[in-house]
């Protein structure tokens, strides 16, 4: 096999870092799509159950089509090991309950994906895991909260749908004091727009649902850390639970990642045209982008990242009233729940995504009636400008 030259840039590792080939000599990546995997002999089956030969087994425990994906997210994340999921929320589960146990702390930012909310404010608890919320822009509220010896740190940022932005390395510093792993949600991010490892994080999830598939086709999740902690922590919860991701799906992701600088410097320079735009929109009160300087934490979102990044919020001064016009009017950008796409997509969180976690909650967060997340796609700005504008005078 010929080696890759080192060092290579992230746009290159995205199109051919972890790539194996077969004797067939391959362009693309194989698809090996099998559940099991046959062995000469008995005895070479012997020896791969005693771990003296290196031999795939069965596609719960490992693939190749999953082990290349997971070579070129570890790759491109700069990450010593890689394992991927069947979705963003069982990576998000198996990196946070894998080495917890009963009487373990948890510290979370508030502001965190709906579904990884409950798993640390409701199904943690259940099993006599004590979990605390912060406010992630908060670092008072963070020191106070790491005062005391914890496990884990949990926390996503920009975060959905506000976009307020966690210091990471403040954070990492914190926690790493009182003995905690620090786990970071980069999905808004994307890997090429902040590296959490690099900051101090420990471990970074992802759902490949989002940016990594990008095209709206397949579910996908991934874990990334230190070889020590996957290998021992992650790998026999990971083997012995189920939560693998479909081969075919991992040879969907790998080819999503071929095309994520493309898709991800196209979209965010789409959302950072459509941001100003809403900002000049009369209709519009706020509007929040990351990098922008109208973002309260943008001198922190420039330090810690290469973009703004897909999302651009914005509230809407006519509140539910004129959101749900607003949406309804809109030709082009069609309302859906899910981000990252290369389809340009609309939700009202208010009353979808963050629906379930009640109105105390929302409002703590800056979740009000007029809100709109707007997931910038890759279409042409000026269709999207129009599309918007159409229904913004709509909305009024
Ligand atoms: C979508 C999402 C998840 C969950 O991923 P799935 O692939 O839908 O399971 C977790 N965190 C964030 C920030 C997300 O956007």
């Amino acid at each position: 096999m010929t080696e890759l030259p080192s060092p290579l840039r992230p746009a290159t590792r995205l199109v051919h870092a972890g790539q194996t080939r077969t004797e067939f000599g391959e362009t693309a990546e194989a698809l090996f799509l099998t559940s099991g995997f046959v062995y000469a002999s008995a005895e070479d089956a012997e020896a791969t159950f005693q771990g003296k030969l290196a031999h795939y087994q069965y596609s719960r425990f490992g693939n190749p089509t999953v082990a290349m994906l997971e070579e070129r997210l570890a790759a491109i994340e700069g990450a010593e090991a890689c394992r991927a999921t069947a979705s963003g929320m069982a990576a998000v589960h198996a990196a946070l309950i894998a080495g917890l146990r009963a009487g373990d702390r948890v510290v979370a930012s508030r502001a965190l994906f709906g579904s990884c909310h409950w798993i640390v404010s409701t199904l943690l608890p259940r099993f006599g895991i004590e979990s605390v919320f912060v406010d992630g822009a908060d670092l008072g509220q963070w020191r106070d909260a790491l005062a005391k010896p914890t496990k884990l740190v949990l926390l996503e940022t920009p975060s959905n749908p506000m976009l307020e932005i966690v210091d990471l390395a403040a954070i990492a510093a914190l926690a790493h004091q009182v003995g905690a792993l620090v786990v970071v949600d980069n999905v808004f991010a994307t890997p090429l727009l902040q590296q959490p490892l690099a900051l101090g994080a420990d471990i970074v999830v992802y759902s490949c649902t989002k940016h990594i598939d990008g095209q709206g086709r397949a579910l996908g999740g991934a874990v990334l850390g230190r070889r020590t902690w996957v290998e021992e922590v992650l790998q026999p919860f990971l083997r012995n639970t189920g939560p693998a991701l479909s081969p075919f799906n991992a040879w969907l992701l790998l080819k999503g990642l071929e095309t994520l600088s493309l898709r991800a410097t196209a979209a965010c320079a789409n959302a950072e045209n459509l941001a100003e735009f809403l900002a000049r929109a009369p209709a519009v009160a706020r509007v929040w982008y990351p990098t922008r300087d109208d973002h309260p934490q943008a001198a922190l979102a420039r330090a810690q990242m290469s973009g703004g990044g897909t999302i651009v919020t914005f509230a809407l001064r006519g509140g539910k009233r004129a959101a749900f016009a607003f949406l309804n009017a809109l030709r082009l950008i069609r309302i859906s729940n899910n981000l990252g796409d290369t389809k340009s997509l609309v939700t009202h969180p208010a009353t979808t995504t963050h629906y379930r976690i009640g109105a105390e909650e929302r409002a703590r967060l800056g979740i009000t009636d007029g809100v709109v997340r707007l997931s910038v796609g890759i279409e042409d700005a000026a269709d999207l400008k129009a599309d918007l504008a159409e229904a913004l005078a709509a909305s009024a």
